[in-house]
């Protein structure tokens, strides 16, 4: 029991202590075993915890105690300590902590306890503790009792990696002490400076210290409201020399420091000479006390921190390893570049936001590739893209077409399934893309089916594409919720037989019951109405050739243009298509932001064109849920609408209109019958008048940027130039003006999208935050679009070699994606 273990900062002293004639000349032994105590105890269980307190207690009042007492004390801490379980050094051996309080993926390190001995007590059972350093609780750092953990807890601390994750949000420059007449206010700085005066002033409230203090070039303010009067005169002598460092700001016209951190006199060194972090202030944690929790957590896990990215990866990166880029990040070197540090833009922190991406596109990796591994029919043979496109379009492609129907075609000719997302802004041409992917269904004699998310699309789609392929022989059909029984019957019969070769509906189409003979295709219409499940439906629909089931290939359309970075993390399980030229001839619809005083002048500019024989969309937005509220608007601004313009019908479309209503209703705008079509946003999606070149929106602030950009494509589709009239109804707040004034500005579907992502962040880009955007902690969309890029490429290549991630060096990196992705995808993409 002699060997050495991690208990001999302990014992070895009190050892000491017996020696004859050492113990009445010693002093400050109970300090010294206390320090000991905190840095051993984090590897103690909570018994010997118990049990090493006790040591140290044995030895409260030491100094004070005559030699006779302070023999027995030392013999009753010795006797005690031989109670305490060793831990065999330097190994962490406590249970695995609870899980609610890890908030990191425990690690793969799988190890046994050592075997020790353990004195006269049971023995645990030896189960295989599977340890993270980073897991481990707060509780364990020394100066951290049950209180402040959970103060810690309460702010979203529980473990070491927690505290790890801190970032600092300022450096100060402690590596430099300023003469006081050279600082400004705003700055951050270290002063020395010697007490001319400490005064309290001020009452109740407003009370406060203020210490005056002086360098010679000029005199400084430091000022306390919380403080001990007593504590403050005895630590700021007058003539006395100190080291503040803090925030400049102004006092009258004086300058002052509000609550610095302040040295007296000594311990210059530990303040200079470094970049210090200054931390977020945590309500009841002091700054200072969490950066050295900080500090002593670094220390704790040295040589220890998990290292996820695979060393290929870094080096090809040149990114620094989690440990170092973590101490760079708390305890940057005195040369590091103020300025880069302050803005985050170090290696250390683009290897931080690098490998939330890298993880994030490896998980997406793997679902691409298990989507892939299915077998899919093979349409090969079948399709020349530009004769495929002659046939089929009235119109010469845009050579975005050409490129995007070339890209489907490759991917559905390789035997595996096709699982691509069609980004193109309203107007683009998505319709003809997805009829030329089901005419090469139907060519290789298979069948295609067009989801949509709402009827009127449905029909919408329906009418375009049988159009397009009616011409060449193709029979089309629709499936939608408001067929008879009789008629669905008889549509799912066509379907089943392969008489019907391109079917367009709503959800309808995913329900049992529907089956195809052939499905080759399938696409989907505005993806982000769909989720998972639905996809699996689609893919559960192909024809099981030989036994084996084919998977149909897959197109979603998606005309909220997202920007680059947001579609590779939310649909990063997809490849990417971009239709990003419009169809010639398109005229930019000229936008105009409606306000009180210019309320008529817009009014006459809507009657002269109603005069001309045009049509107005004029669009409420739903309020809050409460359809009743929103119908009244509506109906409402129908009414208003027609009293301003007596000579022009108007009807009212309002989502609680029985389908066939408003199927009539769209009907009868687009024969013209009516002028003015007033609505609720459920003519968002995809409608096409081309006779209409009013878009006017009522409550324009209230609307995201995207569905603006929705809603303003439905105008401009026809020969005639069109105006969108944004109405701003009461007070706009400022985000509501800049995403009008953003749409005054450009008619540019992805630069509205990027400022759309700027504006609400990544989180609420869909206005929902189910919809999966990734809660990313230190990579930044916006910032850190190449790192993205870059890790999307590393995570295709580590996949290639290691698809299952099987290799000795990439079992950290397997652990911890199951930890934070398998679930969190599998949630995020049924929004
Ligand atoms: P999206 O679905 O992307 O909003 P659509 O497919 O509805 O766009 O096409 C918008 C309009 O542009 C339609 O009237 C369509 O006929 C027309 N169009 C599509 N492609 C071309 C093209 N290459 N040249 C001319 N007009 C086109
Ligand atoms: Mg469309």
């Amino acid at each position: 029991m002699t060997t050495s273990s991690s208990l001999d900062p302990i014992r070895l002293p009190l050892e000491f202590a017996l020696k004859p004639g050492v113990v009445g000349k010693m002093r400050g032994l109970h300090q010294t075993l206390k320090v000991a105590a905190a840095r051993v105890q984090a590897q103690l269980g909570e018994i010997d915890r118990a049990r090493l307190a006790a040591v140290v207690e044995a030895l409260d009042g030491f100094d004070a105690l005559d030699e006779a007492g302070r023999l027995a004390a030392v013999q009753r801490a010795h006797r005690a300590l031989t109670s305490v379980t060793t831990p065999p050094a330097p190994v962490v051996d406590t249970p695995p902590p609870p899980r609610a309080q890890t908030s990191r993926p425990p690690q793969p390190v799988v190890e046994k306890p050592a075997p020790r001995p353990r004195p006269a007590k049971k023995a645990a059972p030896e189960v295989p503790v599977v340890k993270d350093p980073l897991a481990e609780p707060v509780l364990h750092l020394s100066g951290v009792g049950p209180k402040l953990a959970e103060t810690l807890g309460e702010r979203g601390i529980h473990s070491i990696a927690d505290l790890l994750r801190t970032m600092p949000r300022a450096y100060e420059d402690r590596t430099t002490i300023r003469p006081i007449a050279s600082l400004d206010v705003g700055e951050r700085a270290l002063v020395r400076g010697e007490v001319l005066s400490v005064s309290p002033s001020g009452w109740g409230g407003q009370r406060r210290l203020e210490v005056r203090i002086s360098d010679g070039t000029g005199a400084l303010r430091l000022t306390y409201f919380k403080f001990n009067a007593n504590l403050m005169t005895k630590r700021f002598p007058i003539g006395q020399q100190v080291l503040a460092a803090g925030l400049l700001s102004r006092f009258g016209t004086q300058m002052q420091m509000v609550h610095p951190e302040v040295q007296a006199g000594v311990d210059v060194e530990d303040w200079k000479s470094r970049l210090m972090p200054i931390y977020p202030d945590l309500d009841g944690v002091p700054r200072p006390r969490l950066r050295r929790l900080i500090e002593q957590a670094l220390e704790r896990v040295q040589g220890r921190i998990p290292e996820l990215l695979p060393s290929e990866v870094r080096a090809s990166m040149g990114l620094p390893s989690m440990e170092d880029a973590l101490r760079y990040i708390h305890e940057p070197p005195a040369d590091a570049d103020l300025e880069k540090l302050q803005f985050r833009d170090t290696a250390a922190h683009r290897r931080l936001a690098f490998e939330e991406f890298f993880i994030m596109q490896v998980a997406l990796g793997q679902r691409r590739r298990g989507q892939a591994r299915a077998a899919a029919l093979d349409i090969s043979g079948t399709v020349d893209p530009d004769a495929l496109t002659a046939d089929l379009f009235p119109f010469p492609p845009t050579g975005a077409q050409r490129r995007v129907v070339a890209e489907i075609a490759r991917d559905m000719m390789r035997g595996e399934p096709m699982a691509r997302l069609l980004q193109g802004d309203v107007g683009s041409g998505k319709t003809a893309v997805a009829a030329a992917a089901c005419l090469m269904a139907v060519r290789a004699g298979c069948q295609a089916a067009v989801v949509a998310p709402t009827e009127i699309l449905a029909e919408q789609h329906y009418r375009n594409l049988t159009r397009m392929l009616s011409r060449l022989g193709v029979v089309t059909d629709m499936v939608t919720g408001s067929l008879t029984n009789r008629e669905r019957v008889s549509a799912n019969a066509r379907l089943a037989q392969g008489v019907t070769q391109v079917v367009v509906g709503t959800h309808a189409l995913l329900q049992e019951g529907v089956t195809f003979k052939r499905l080759a295709v399938s696409v989907i219409d505005e993806q982000h109405r769909f989720g998972v499940e639905q996809r699996a439906a689609l893919r559960a629909r192909g024809p099981v050739v030989d036994g084996v089931p084919q998977v149909p290939h897959l197109l979603v359309m998606t005309a909220t243009p997202i920007p680059r970075t947001l579609a590779l993390t939310l649909y990063g399980d997809l490849d990417l298509s971009v239709l990003d030229e419009m169809p010639p001839g398109r005229k930019p619809v000229v936008t105009h932001l409606v306000t009180s005083r210019t309320r008529d002048r817009a009014l006459s500019a809507v009657r002269a064109a109603l005069a001309q024989g045009r049509q107005a969309f004029v669009v409420f937005p739903l309020v809050e849920e409460s359809e009743k509220s929103d119908l009244l608007d509506a109906t409402q601004g129908a009414q208003e609408m027609q009293a301003l313009f007596p000579e022009t019908r108007v009807e009212l479309l309002h989502g609680r209109m029985a389908s066939l209503d408003k199927e009539r209703a769209m009907a009868r705008f687009l024969r013209k019958e009516v002028g003015i079509l007033v609505s609720t946003t459920v003519i968002e999606v995809g409608v096409d008048v081309p006779n209409a070149t009013i878009m006017w929106i009522e409550h324009a602030e209230r609307f995201g940027l995207s569905q603006l950009h929705q809603l303003r494509g439905r105008v401009g589709r026809g020969q005639h130039s069109a105006e969108c009239y944004l109405v701003a109804r009461g007070k706009a707040g400022e985000d509501g003006l800049r995403r009008m004034q953003i749409m005054v500005e450009t008619q540019d579907g992805f630069r509205i999208a990027e400022e759309d992502l700027a504006i609400r962040g990544p989180g609420d880009f869909f206005g929902t935050r189910q919809a999966g955007a990734p809660p990313f902690l230190y990579a930044n969309l916006l910032r850190h679009g190449s790192l993205l890029e870059a890790a999307r490429r590393e995570a295709t290549t580590l996949l290639q070699r290691d698809p299952e991630l099987s290799q000795p060096a990439h079992q950290a990196l397997r652990y911890a994606l199951e930890e934070r992705y398998h679930h969190r995808l599998s949630l995020a993409a049924s929004g």
